[in-house]
């Protein structure tokens, strides 16, 4: 999507070789437009995928997840972020490592929410290691649900968690891919 790249390109600033900081557009603000566009190319390109629902990861995820969903005309189910030491018998619970916050950290969905006759789309903002992609798979085995796809936002190629996830064999889209941080520069994949 070159439009985002774009933005990228002006409105990211480059942490170090491994972290993007991307406020404005994912991670602390949100761009209504760019975002309903997100949400129509996913929409677009998972249009066959008769998903009953998309699901995200609070909070970044949310916005696109919820463009996407307005798009397909299903319902959005984000799986709440917390970390808990008390067993949760009525969610789905799985631990994963939190990429940017250095801790684990518990990712949990109500039972109620999701139903073994559901078909999922899973969207996300970014992909790096692809842990809490990996918690989400989890949690959509253990509620039965079928997962049509993943689509991703931002996938930072050079970290594995988008290849990792097209090796499982799944139907991953991201609308953009950034091949190389190094150098404080962004190179994106062609
Ligand atoms: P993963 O579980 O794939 O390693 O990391 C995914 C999550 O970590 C994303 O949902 C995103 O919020 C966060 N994340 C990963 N890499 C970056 C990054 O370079 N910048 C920011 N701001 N967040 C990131």
């Amino acid at each position: 999507m070159d439009i985002l790249k774009e933005r990228i390109l002006k409105e990211a600033s480059v942490i170090n070789n491994d972290v993007l900081k991307l406020d404005s557009l994912l991670n602390h603000g949100v761009d209504p437009k760019l975002t309903m566009e997100m949400g129509k190319e996913f929409a677009r390109r998972f249009a066959d995928s008769k998903a009953t629902k998309v699901i995200t990861v609070e909070s970044s995820g949310i916005p696109v997840a919820f463009a996407t969903a307005l798009e397909l005309g299903v319902p959005l189910v984000f799986a709440r972020r917390k970390k808990t030491l008390l067993g949760e018998p009525d969610a789905y619970c799985e631990r994963v490592p939190s990429f940017t916050k250095g801790i684990v950290t518990d990712l949990l969905v109500s039972r109620h929410l999701l139903s073994s006759d559901d078909t999922l789309l899973f969207i996300d903002d970014i992909i790096a290691n692809g842990d809490a992609a990996r918690g989400l798979i989890k949690i959509i085995e253990q509620s039965g649900a079928q997962l049509a796809g993943i689509g991703i936002v931002l996938e930072k190629s050079f970290q594995a968690g988008g290849r990792a996830l097209r090796e499982l064999g799944l139907h991953v889209e991201t609308l953009v891919r950034i091949r190389s941080l190094e150098g404080n520069v962004i190179t994106f994949e062609d």
